[in-house]
């Protein structure tokens, strides 16, 4: 199931996204049955079903936090002419840094230099600590794109990366998050950013260097995750830069497509 969470009339609802997309970046021939509650709980449809085209999509989770994994693919740090950690190099992107589909990304004023990066998102669906291997699985709602957004220069003159990857519109996600894809299937997806329809970023999940499972042993090592709180995967190699008046998009297989506008202003 592809769960969307939209704006409609001025209220805001989840809902299953049914139908095929025409096109990557066309909800044309969608509709969203709404549902009755939330996904991290049981929920019914309510069988109200209103084309996709007709409703602003949102970001399709608000997180807590969202957590985020640096040089988890060793073409991407060999890029940068980086190392690759002996272990998971997480680092957090803020909740007001999140963004929904078709939103814009403002180019942050004290960076010359903003890239695209690409990534696999898992949302977790359940309140969880200390999860061992075998539960992962368990305390994952579904996937999502991601695109996190880089001050590239200011990451490399500022030691802690709170400005570089946490300013306002840093962390777009969406278009929904995809449940029908089981943790083995996500282990091995392709994934692309194109800038413009020009293909910049094109790798497959399955060449992380640390694993989903690693990643949310990891993480619950050390934190509380939340319902809704989000992780992002890490970056294959491609990163390039942001300007004014670019679309970039993020697609990964069985998943969906994430496009968002760039722009120098609010
Ligand atoms: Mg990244």
């Amino acid at each position: 199931m592809r769960i969307a969470r939209f704006s409609i009339d001025g209220n805001v609802a989840f809902g299953a996204v049914e139908g095929d997309p025409t096109g990557p970046d066309s909800f044309e021939g969608l509709v969203v049955d709404i549902i009755k509650g939330i996904p991290f709980a049981d929920f019914e449809l309510s069988g109200t079903k209103v084309p996709l085209d007709k409703v602003r999509l949102l970001p399709p989770v608000l997180p807590n936090k969202v957590v985020a994994i640096g040089r988890n693919y060793a073409d991407h740090a060999a890029e940068l002419g980086n190392e690759v950690p002996a272990a998971p190099w997480a680092f957090f992107k803020p909740s007001t840094s999140v963004i929904g589909p078709g939103d814009a990304i403002v180019l942050p004023s004290f960076s010359r230099e903003v890239h695209h990066e690409a990534e696999l998102a898992v949302v977790i669906s359940r309140l969880c600590k200390d999860v061992p291997r075998e539960r992962v699985k368990d305390v994952i709602l579904g996937f999502t794109c991601a695109n996190d957004v880089t001050a590239r220069d200011t990451q490399k003159t500022e030691k802690q990366w709170a400005r570089a990857k946490g300013f306002d519109s840093s962390c777009p996600l969406g278009p929904w998050i995809e449940t029908g894809v089981d943790l083995a299937a996500a282990s091995d997806l392709a994934i692309t950013a194109t800038v413009n329809g020009e293909l910049r970023q094109a790798g497959r999940t399955s060449q992380m260097l640390n694993s989903i499972e690693d990643l949310v042993v990891n993480i619950t090592e050390a934190m509380t995750l939340l319902p809704g709180d989000v992780l992002l995967t890490g970056t294959p190699a491609g990163v390039g830069p942001l300007r004014d008046g670019d679309q970039v998009s993020v697609s990964i297989e069985s998943v969906g497509t994430l496009t968002n506008r760039v722009t120098a202003h609010r």
